[in-house]
C-alpha cells in the first residue's frame, strides 16, 4: 500500500501542460488542441473551432473536474482518459476514446455523460479494479464500442437511461447498489472476443436489484444473462417479437442454468417500443450515387452505416432537360428542299416541343459550264454542275463553228479548230477544241533509180517527190552474191543481189560472167586400160582439172607365157602334168597321173620253219600299170626267219609323193602231244619237242574235265608239265600249243590234236 500511495503522489505533483493549440499538418484551418498527461485542476473544454486530440493517456486527478461543453469533439487515438476526479460531458463527440473509471482509493469518481455521441474506443473497459464511480449515462449514442462495459460496484445508484447502443459489446454488472438500465435501445450488438454474445449480464446483486425496463432489444440471440449472485428484474421491455417462447429463449437464468437459484421476470413485455426509448439511428456515411439520375429517370443514392454495415437507399429525382439557347439543325436544307432546326437538350439531345423551325431551300449554285465535244468536234454539250451537290447538272447543246487552222502537207495532217457557244442565264460561254483531222496529202514519188558501186558490194535506191524535190527517199544496202565457178570448158558467173528494207524498193540482181579456163593436159602418159595376154590396152594424156583426155593410143597385147607344171599323185589322189601362163594362169596340155593305189606283198602270213621269208613287193597305179622304180624306193626288213612282224617302207619320188608301209608275220609251228601219263589226281603231259623247236618260247597246256566246256591252262618253257589237283577217276581232254611275245604282240602256234586221259 505504501508503494501505491507513493506512485499516486508522484503523479499528483507533476506539472503538466493541459492542452496546447496546434495547427493540423494538412494546412486546414481547423485547429487541434493537444490533450495529454495529468489534469490536476478544474478544466473546461469548450473549443468548437477544432478538435481536442489526445496524444498520450490523460488522467483527471482526484479533486479536479473536467467539464466538456456542447459541440466539442475529442479524438482519442485509443488513448485513455482515466477518471480519478470528475468528468461531466454534455452534447460532445468522442471518437476512439478509452474512458475509464479508475479508483483505488476511498473517494469515488464521477462520470456523467449526456446527449453525446461516442464512436469506437472503450467505455468502462475492465481494468482489474472496481469502477467505484457515480455513474450517470443518459440519452447518449454509442457505436462500435470494443469489448464490454464493466459496471463493478458503483458508488451509488447508477443510471444508464435513454441511450442508443449499436454494434457494441455487453454491459456486465455487479453491484451493491441498485442499477437502472432503462429506456435504452440495443441494436445489432456484437459478440465478445471470446465468442460469447449477450447484451446485459448480472453477476452480483447482494443488497440491491438490477432494473432492466422499457428497453428495446432487436437482437434475437442471448440478451439477458444471470450469473453467480445476480438478481435482475426485466419487465416491460420491447423484444421486437410478441412470442413469449422466443423471448424466453433469449434469457439465461435459473430456468436454464441449474446452478442458479434466481430467475429473471420478463413479463409483461411490450408489443411496441416504449416512446421514451431512442429510435434506431444508424451512423450513415455521406452515401454514394449507385444509379445516376437522367433527364427523365430518377437515380438512386445508397448510404451505408459505418457502424453495422446496413444500407438504405434514397431516390435522386430526375434532373429534367437542360435546353440549349441556340438552335440545332435537324435537317440540312438542300438546293431544292427545305431543312429544319429546333432547340435540343444539351444532355440527352431531346427536342423541345414546339421549337422546330423551317430552313429555306438553298437554290442551286452553278459552276461555269464544262464543254464535252464529240470525238470529231462536230457537236458538243455544255454542262453546269451545282457546287452544293455535284449530282445536280444542267446540260445544253451548243452551236459549233469550225476553221482550218493548219493546212495539210505531204506528211503532216492539217488541223481544224472547232468553237462551241452556249448561253446560260443570258450569259454566253464558249470553248474550243483543236483536232488534227485533215489527212496529209502524201508524197507523189517519181520512179526509183538503182545505182551499183564499182565493186558491186553496195546498191543505192533513190526516189524523189514530185510535189517537193527536197523530199527524197534513198537507201544504200550491202549486197549478197552467189558465184557459179567457171570450168575448163564452161563459163561461170556471179549474181549480186540487193535487198532493201523499204518495201517500195524492189530487190535488184546483177550478173557478172566468168570466162571458161581451158584444159591443162599432163605431159605424162596415163594408162587408161592395161594390155593383157590376149587384148590390147589404151593410154592418153589427162587434164589435171577434169577427166578430159588427149592423144589416146593403143598398147599391144603380150601373148601367153606358158611354164610346165606338175601336181604329184599319192596313194589316194591322182596327180597331173600341164602348161600354165605365168601372167594369166591359162592352162593347156593337161595329162593325168593315176594314184598309186594298188600296192602289196605276195604273202602276209608264214609258219615258222627257221628259214628266211621273202615275199614279192608289187607297186601298181589305179589302172593296174606297174609304177617304175624311177618313181619310188623301198627298204626291206632284216632277219625275216623268226616269229614276229616284218615291214617294208615304200618312199615315192618323181611324179609321186608320200610313203606307205607293207607288212607280213611269222607264227610258231603247230605242236604235238607225245604222251599223257595219268597219276593219282594228276597227269603228266609231254610234248614231242621243246617250245624253241617250234620257233616259240612257251608251251601252253589246256585241259578240260569231260562233260564240261571250260578249259584250264598251264604254261611251261619245257616240253613236259605235271597238272595236279585233278579229280580222280575222271576223264580229261588235253591239248597244247606254243607262243612267243614280240613287242606288244603275242604270236600263237596252232593247237595240237586233243587226247583223252583217265586220272587215277
Ligand atoms: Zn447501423
Ligand atoms: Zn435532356
Ligand atoms: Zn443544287
Ligand atoms: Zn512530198
Ligand atoms: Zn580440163
Ligand atoms: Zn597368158
Amino acid at each position: 500500500m505504501n508503494k501505491i500511495m507513493t506512485m499516486v503522489l508522484s503523479v499528483m505533483i507533476m506539472i503538466t501542460m493541459l492542452y496546447t493549440p496546434v495547427y493540423a499538418s494538412d494546412n486546414s484551418t481547423e485547429q487541434t488542441y493537444e490533450l495529454s498527461g495529468i489534469i490536476a485542476e478544474d478544466t473546461v473544454l469548450d473549443k468548437t473551432d477544432g478538435k481536442y486530440v489526445i496524444t498520450s493517456d490523460v488522467s483527471i486527478k482526484n479533486g479536479s473536474t473536467v467539464t466538456i461543453k456542447p459541440g466539442v469533439t475529442v479524438e482519442g487515438n485509443n488513448f485513455r482518459i482515466r477518471v480519478y476526479g470528475k468528468i461531466d460531458i454534455n452534447e460532445a463527440n468522442f471518437n476512439n476514446v478509452q474512458l475509464e473509471a479508475d479508483n483505488t482509493g476511498s473517494d469515488p469518481c464521477t462520470i456523467t455523460m449526456n446527449k453525446s455521441t461516442y464512436i469506437g474506443g472503450r467505455l468502462l473497459y475492465p481494468t482489474g479494479y472496481s469502477a467505484h464511480v457515480y455513474l450517470n449515462l443518459t440519452n447518449n449514442r454509442f457505436y462500435n464500442l470494443e469489448g464490454y462495459s464493466y459496471i463493478w460496484y458503483p458508488a451509488d445508484v447508477a443510471y444508464i437511461t435513454g441511450n442508443y447502443f449499436e454494434n457494441c459489446g455487453a454491459l456486465s454488472i455487479g453491484s451493491e447498489e441498485d442499477v437502472y438500465v432503462t429506456n435504452n435501445t440495443f441494436y445489432h450488438m456484437h459478440a465478445l472476443s471470446n465468442g460469447d454474445k449477450y447484451i446485459i449480464e448480472d453477476w452480483a446483486q447482494y443488497y440491491s436489484n438490477l432494473y432492466v425496463e422499457k428497453n428495446s432489444f432487436y437482437d434475437d440471440s442471448l440478451v439477458l444473462k444471470l450469473s453467480s449472485d445476480g438478481k435482475m428484474i426485466a419487465k416491460n421491455n420491447f423484444w421486437n417479437t410478441t412470442s413469449s417462447s422466443s423471448i424466453s429463449s433469449r434469457i439465461s437464468d435459473g430456468n436454464t442454468n441449474l446452478n442458479l437459484k434466481e430467475t429473471i421476470e420478463y413479463e409483461p413485455f411490450l408489443t411496441e417500443p416504449d416512446p421514451n426509448s431512442p429510435n434506431i439511428e444508424h451512423l450513415y456515411n455521406d452515401g454514394e450515387i449507385t444509379v445516376q439520375p437522367t433527364c427523365l429517370e430518377d437515380g438512386e443514392k445508397t448510404y451505408t452505416c459505418l457502424s453495422c454495415g446496413e444500407t438504405k437507399t434514397e431516390t435522386i429525382p430526375a434532373l429534367g432537360h437542360k435546353w440549349r439557347e441556340d438552335y440545332t439543325v435537324d435537317k440540312e436544307p438542300s438546293c431544292t428542299e427545305v431543312g429544319s432546326k429546333s432547340i435540343h437538350c444539351s444532355v440527352c439531345n431531346a427536342i423541345k416541343e414546339g421549337t422546330t423551325v423551317e430552313i429555306p431551300a438553298l437554290g442551286h449554285a452553278w459552276s461555269d459550264p464544262i464543254f464535252d465535244f464529240s470525238s470529231d468536234g462536230k457537236t458538243a454539250t455544255a454542262t453546269r454542275i451545282c457546287i452544293n451537290n455535284s449530282i445536280h447538272k444542267d446540260t445544253k447543246d451548243t452551236t459549233i463553228t469550225s476553221q482550218v487552222t493548219k493546212e495539210p502537207t505531204c506528211e503532216e495532217n492539217g488541223e481544224t479548230t472547232y468553237t462551241a457557244k452556249v448561253t446560260f442565264d443570258g450569259k454566253e460561254y464558249s470553248d474550243t477544241k483543236k483536232l488534227v483531222d485533215i489527212a496529209a496529202i502524201g508524197h507523189k514519188w517519181g520512179d526509183v533509180s538503182y545505182v551499183w558501186s564499182d565493186d558491186n558490194s553496195k546498191c543505192t535506191a533513190t526516189r524523189i517527190c514530185q510535189n517537193d524535190n527536197s523530199h527524197k527517199q534513198a537507201e544504200t544496202v550491202g549486197t549478197t552474191s552467189e558465184t557459179t565457178k567457171a570450168t575448163c570448158e564452161t563459163a561461170g558467173k556471179t549474181i549480186y543481189t540487193a535487198n532493201f528494207g523499204n518495201e517500195v524498193f524492189k530487190t535488184q540482181n546483177k550478173t557478172v560472167k566468168i570466162e571458161a579456163i581451158g584444159h591443162d593436159f599432163s605431159d605424162e602418159w596415163t594408162i587408161d586400160r592395161e594390155a593383157t595376154c590376149t587384148e590390147n590396152g589404151i593410154k592418153s594424156h589427162h587434164c589435171s582439172r577434169c577427166d578430159a583426155k588427149s592423144d589416146v593410143t593403143e598398147i599391144l597385147a603380150f601373148g601367153h607365157s606358158y611354164v610346165p607344171g606338175t601336181i604329184k599323185a599319192t596313194v589316194t589322189t591322182d596327180g597331173k602334168h600341164f602348161d600354165k601362163c605365168e601372167r594369166c594362169g591359162n592352162v593347156i596340155n593337161l595329162i593325168s597321173i593315176p594314184m598309186a593305189s594298188n600296192i602289196g606283198l605276195s604273202d602276209t602270213q608264214y609258219i615258222w620253219d627257221g628259214k628266211v621269208k621273202t615275199p614279192t613287193l608289187y607297186v601298181n597305179d589305179s589302172t593296174g600299170r606297174n609304177i617304175s622304180t624311177a618313181n619310188y624306193s623301198f627298204t626291206e626288213p632284216s632277219g625275216r626267219n623268226n616269229v614276229g612282224k616284218y615291214t617294208y617302207t615304200i618312199s615315192f619320188r618323181g611324179d609321186f609323193s608320200g610313203t606307205i608301209n607293207q607288212s607280213f608275220a611269222i607264227y610258231p609251228a603247230k605242236a604235238a602231244i607225245k604222251s599223257i601219263k595219268a597219276g593219282k589226281k594228276s597227269i603228266t603231259v609231254t610234248a614231242k619237242k621243246k617250245p624253241a623247236k617250234y620257233g616259240a618260247k612257251y608251251m601252253q597246256i589246256a585241259y578240260k574235265l569231260k562233260g564240261t566246256n571250260k578249259w584250264k591252262y598251264k604254261t611251261t618253257t619245257k616240253n613236259k608239265k605235271v597238272v595236279k589237283k585233278l579229280k580222280a577217276k575222271k576223264y580229261y581232254y588235253v591239248k597244247v600249243r606254243t607262243y612267243k611275245k614280240v613287242g606288244n604282240e603275242t604270236y600263237y602256234g596252232a593247237w595240237s590234236k586233243q587226247k583223252r586221259v583217265k586220272v587215277k
